[in-house]
């Protein structure tokens, strides 16, 4: 067991408690703690499980598991990177462990892919420790920026095909990155017919704040759509994703590019074109609010 003490493990168990999701919490049990820092931004922590490989926890919130990240990292990148007809140009804001940009580099068509994450702490543990992900900073398309998004964004016009922000919860650094402003600021920095997904929470849990985050986007972008993942070690089993784009003749439900079956296969292990047209079909329970 592990030698680090942390007030989120307890008798050898993470315990990930939050009112985020009251009354509910994923435990997972811990091996060994392998690292612990308070950065300038969140409480950085990294632990192997016993059965969910490295995880990473940002404010005691689990960011990634070996196990599962796949799920939300191929979905939240593929989802936009297949409905744009030739993606060039991406900025992935947040998503320091690297996973979205393994993802990104995947499109041959990508000739540069700049991820801008606030904090430097999250980039250099990932290097370390979840090497699966990190291997994304390896590709030669990639520029890292450490800086808040949403400033990064201010000075961005007309520059990107597809902007991914695979941010943490609102709240702590990431609270700008679920307001208005900060997604008047992504169709700014977006080319003509540019896509954008970003994580956009759980729709067991957070249906008021994505109704709200759905209004906002519809009063920006002509095109936007709620989907979602199923993810074993996120609130409640699932994360949501807005996709929108600025071409109103767009339809991203319906993958504009596909890989043939074989390149699936080699290159996604839960992304498919059958899941991409899937996860935009909501409950009815939901569907009320966000269609
Ligand atoms: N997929 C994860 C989830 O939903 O739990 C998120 C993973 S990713 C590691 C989240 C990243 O967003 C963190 O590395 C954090 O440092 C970064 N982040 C938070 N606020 C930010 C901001 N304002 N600008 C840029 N990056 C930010």
């Amino acid at each position: 067991m592990s030698e680090i003490a942390h007030p989120t493990i307890k008798d050898g168990w993470f315990r990930e408690i939050s009112d985020m999701w009251p009354g509910q919490a994923m435990i997972l049990k811990v091996n060994q703690v392998l690292h612990h820092e308070k950065s300038k931004y969140q409480d950085v922590l990294v632990f192997e499980s016993s059965d969910h490989g490295t995880v990473l926890v940002l404010d005691n919130v689990i960011q990634c598991t070996e196990r599962d990240e796949f799920s939300y990292q191929e979905m939240i990148t593929h989802l936009a990177m297949n409905s744009h007809p030739n993606p060039k140009s991406v900025l992935v804001i947040g998503g320091g462990d690297g996973g979205v940009l393994r993802e990104v580099v995947k499109h041959e068509s990508v000739e540069k892919a700049i991820l801008c994450d606030i904090d430097e702490a999250v980039i250099r543990v990932s290097k370390k420790y979840l090497p699966g992900m990190s291997i994304g900073y390896q590709h030669p398309a990639v520029d890292v920026h450490i800086g808040d998004g949403f400033k990064f964004l201010a000075d961005r016009k007309n520059e990107f095909d597809v902007i991914i922000t695979d941010s943490s919860d609102p709240e702590g650094p990431a609270e700008s990155l679920f307001q208005k402003p900060y997604f008047e600021l992504l169709y700014g920095a977006l080319k003509e017919g540019g896509v954008i997904t970003t994580q956009a929470e759980n729709q067991w849990l957070h249906l008021p704040l994505i109704t709200k985050l759905k209004k906002d986007c519809k009063e920006i972008f002509p095109v936007v759509e709620y989907a979602y993942t199923t993810i074993p070690t996120y609130p409640s089993g699932q994360i949501g994703f807005m996709v929108c784009c600025k071409d109103a003749s767009r339809n991203v439900k319906e993958p504009l590019r596909s890989w043939s079956p074989e390149e699936e296969e080699k290159l996604c292990r839960y992304y498919n074109k059958e899941i991409h047209r899937a996860s935009f079909v909501l409950p009815s329970f939901a569907r009320k609010f966000l269609s």
